[in-house]
């Protein structure tokens, strides 16, 4: 075990290491960490639903009726009727024929691409596709290229060039790490133009962007022809747990004879579907959520440029603070810590070298109070800091 205390003793010195922190009671913008009270602003808790009443009461009721365990996958007999509503509510919600329910966002991106491509395939992503997305391309058997981040140059001379039979281009909607959407107009358009599949993980979109929380797609206006392959994340804006693939009948029939991650594997328990259900009500009846996050996305901006700080251009509750190297990100996020604020330091290789930064979310459950505090905090740690004040340097 020597090599792994070598690694261990590394990782420390770079500045790379990672713990966890154990949370006490609810899920909420207020948190209960390691016996201390803190304002989170790093949870993708975007609509404040993960503990939700309604959302509770759901799950409680779903198990009276269900029990805990789903006892078997999908294909056995470990699909309800609670996972087949909330797939047909989440077909109507997307506007698509069907969705399959996946028991989690990792395994939705692992059985879609690999069952829908073989060795004569092709898969592009976008460089900073979520990990869960470019681990796909790489267990699947077809061949991964990675185009430059949102550059619709980069990606039409790798299809120029392709002889794959089959081309999927795969992209993050809102991409979780920038908070910035993908150009999905002209990723449609570039899809058409070489006969390519177009498959879109809007975890970050869905439930929190578009009027009524369609997600990218429906900020863009863009239908299922033009997105047929559509990935969802229920962890995130939904409050609750799991993920789905909607899409036409084809796809979804097509994944549930070949996607290995969905045939083998329990299926997750009823009593989350049931929560989900209510978190669906949720998000499609109280667009006041939506609105308010609008509002302190706003305050947020405004307020950090007002001080000079650099945020990275994202429209969305994602709004990373770039700070350079792994161990300045970390001194930030103890000083934030200090004041009472939690933001993880997001670090390579989870973003790329010398980008470390504050994943700073926000989230519908935070008060224009909280923002305001967060940005006083924000003004204090960033002077005290950052002597060199690198954050007021940095640009794109
Ligand atoms: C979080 C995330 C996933 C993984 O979803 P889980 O349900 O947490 O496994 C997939 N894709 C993107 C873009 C994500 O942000």
């Amino acid at each position: 075990m020597k090599e792994l205390s070598s690694f261990l003793a590394q990782q420390r010195q770079d500045h790379l290491y990672r713990h966890r922190r154990v949370v006490d009671g609810p899920q909420s913008v207020e948190i209960k960490v390691d016996g201390k009270e803190y304002v989170s602003f790093c949870s993708n808790d975007y609509l404040g639903l993960a503990s939700h009443p309604q959302l509770v009461k759901a799950m409680q009721q779903g198990a009276e009726r269900y029990g805990v365990g789903s006892g078997a996958s999908h294909l056995i007999t470990g699909h309800s009727h609670a996972h087949h509503a909330l797939e047909q509510e989440l077909a109507e919600f997307t506007g698509r024929q069907r969705a399959l329910l996946f028991s989690t966002g990792y395994m939705a991106n692992l059985g879609t691409v690999a069952a829908l491509l073989d060795r004569h395939d092709s898969v592009f992503e976008d460089k900073l596709n979520h990990a869960s997305l470019i681990d796909a391309g790489r267990l699947s058997d077809a061949r991964l290229l990675r185009y430059a981040h949102a550059d619709i140059g980069s990606l039409s001379s790798q299809l120029d060039s392709s002889d794959a039979s089959t081309k999927l281009i795969v992209t993050d909607g809102v991409f979780s790490m920038d908070g910035d959407l993908a150009p999905l107009p002209e990723l449609v358009k570039v899809s058409q133009q070489h006969n390519a599949m177009l498959m879109v993980d809007d975890a970050h979109g869905l439930g929190v962007i578009g009027k009524h929380g369609g997600g990218s797609p429906e900020h863009f206006g863009l239908d299922s022809d033009q997105v047929p392959i559509l990935v969802g994340t229920l962890g995130k804006a939904f409050g609750t747990f799991g993920a789905f693939v909607a899409g036409s009948d084809d796809l979804i029939e097509t994944l549930i004879q070949k996607a290995r991650s969905y045939i083998y594997t329990t299926a997750l328990p009823p009593a989350v579907a049931e929560a989900t259900r209510a978190a669906l009500q949720l998000v499609k009846t109280e667009s006041w959520r939506r609105e308010h996050l609008t509002r302190l996305i706003e305050r947020f901006r405004n307020g950090a440029a007002q001080q000079g700080l650099a945020l990275m251009p994202s429209s969305t509750p994602i709004q990373p603070l770039v700070v350079g190297e792994a161990e300045q990100a970390m001194a930030v996020s103890n000083a934030l810590l200090d004041k009472g604020f939690l933001i993880t330091a997001i670090r390579p290789p989870t973003v790329p070298d010398g980008s470390a930064r504050l994943r700073i979310t926000l989230s519908a459950a935070h008060s224009e109070d909280h923002v305001d505090r967060l940005l006083e905090a924000l003004a204090a740690v960033t002077r005290d800091v950052c002597t060199h004040e690198p954050l007021r340097e940095f640009s794109q």
